[in-house]
């Protein structure tokens, strides 16, 4: 499986709300080539961020595309239509070459009984006593325990079949890098489902080349990650040791890689990812999205004036709304009401004060991450605020291109992929 497009070992998924800095975006990808690693620039805005914003997967498009002449950038680059579905997919087929197949909500959905016991009897090399390498305990499973989790997940795999088909149909094989998504649930997978989802997967024939599982803790917007670093720890080098089985034995794509999603500042988790990784020989994919958008009101407030005025009334509206932001996000952000400060208090503060409560620096005891997390939701005023915030964006480019670039090539690429 896996002829036609490739995408490299190490790629960074980035999320441009605006379209406004895919240049700042792409260079610190080239800084990271002066710094000796090529990591390759995935351009990512789901179908719920344009819904939210009101824009189209095309402008994504055009904008990746200038940046790209504009540095001129010679290694490939993506477009992902991230988490769609075959209701979303359609505006999509033009523009992107990349299509994060969401199925999280199909899961807990039963599969047809046939199709259950027909996958237990496909697969006797997951029944008993599996032995995989570099997992030190064998999984130990039974045939009820695959059947439950066939029940749990088939039905989402075989929709994620469905929709890869028609990507094919629409797009041809081999044009498009599919990638399958699961992060967007309740619990997370644990390794042995993992493999076994894996399985599902080959039978679909789906060649995907990255995939999204839910980790153990919290991947909450724009913040770090809340849980037990050992526990994360020990289950990513098992997911790693899955997908390297899997590859063998299903003959799922040779450069098949996790996808951390939500992966934007879990710094806590980087080194983890980065020792895994480089342990396992295996590539990456890091998917962030709203940092950037948080960079761009980062630079605004700094450069005072207008800047400052835009960002404050930002946080005044999304302050004033926060329910109905939060809704979208719910499984993804975990804001303290208590801690959020009243626009008026916000309206006082000067320009450090407001960078230093929103950039995402923990040494910093200002730095407020319930107000962090509320503006990571709140782009969609700065969208209302239509042609006044682009116009404000593009007064104070330099400012806000030198926040979006340091924030992914200091804050993301040093650590996750060159181990810094
Ligand atoms: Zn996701």
């Amino acid at each position: 499986m896996g002829e036609g497009l490739k995408l490299p070992k190490f790629s960074i998924g980035v999320g441009d709300r605006f379209a406004h800095q895919a240049k700042a975006q792409l260079a610190a990808c080239v800084l990271a080539a002066k710094a000796g690693i090529e990591v390759i620039p995935v351009w990512n805005k789901s179908n719920r961020e344009h819904t939210i914003i009101g824009s189209e997967p095309s402008a994504t498009r055009t904008a990746a595309d200038a940046a790209i002449k504009a540095l001129g950038w010679t290694k490939p680059y993506f477009l992902d239509a991230d988490h769609i579905n075959l209701k979303t997919v359609d505006r999509f087929l033009a523009p992107c070459d990349f299509f994060t197949l969401d199925v999280a909500d199909l899961i807990g959905q039963p599969a047809r009984p046939e199709d259950v016991s027909a996958f237990v009897a496909r697969h006797p090399e997951l029944l008993g006593i599996v032995t995989i390498p570099r997992i030190a305990e064998p999984f130990h499973t039974t045939e009820s325990f695959i059947s439950g989790i066939a029940n749990k997940f088939l039905a989402a795999v075989q929709h994620a079949g469905e929709i890869y088909r028609l990507l094919v149909e629409k797009k041809g094989a081999g044009t498009f890098i599919p990638e399958i998504s699961m992060d967007e649930t309740d619990s997370p997978q644990t390794p042995v489902e993992l493999l076994i989802i894996l399985a599902m997967i080959a039978d679909e024939k789906i060649p995907i080349q990255t995939i999204a599982p839910k980790f153990t803790g919290r991947f909450n917007k724009g913040v770090d990650y809340v849980g037990d670093l050992a526990q994360f720890t020990k289950e990513f080098n098992e997911d790693l040791a899955a997908i390297a089985f899997s590859i063998k034995t299903y003959g799922l794509p040779d450069n098949l890689k996790l996808s951390v999603h939500s992966g934007s500042d879990k710094f806590s988790i980087y080194k983890a990812i980065y020792d895994a990784v480089k342990s396992f020989d295996a590539g990456v994919h890091l998917k962030t999205a709203g940092t950037t958008w948080l960079e761009e009101l980062i630079g605004l407030a700094e450069s005072g004036g207008t800047g400052l005025a835009i960002a404050k009334e930002v946080y005044a509206e999304a302050y004033a709304h926060s329910e109905e932001l939060c809704a979208p996000y719910a499984t993804v952000i975990d804001i303290d009401p208590a801690q959020l400060p009243t626009p008026a208090v916000v309206n006082s503060w000067s320009s450090d004060q407001f960078t230093s409560a929103l950039r995402h620096d923990q040494s910093n005891p200002a730095y407020n991450p319930s107000l962090r997390q509320l503006l990571h939701v709140g782009f969609k005023v700065a969208a209302k605020m239509g042609p006044r915030y682009l116009e404000a964006l593009e007064a104070n480019e330099s400012i806000v291109a030198k926040n979006v670039t340091t924030n992914l090539f200091e804050r993301h690429i040093k650590p996750v992929f060159l181990g810094l």
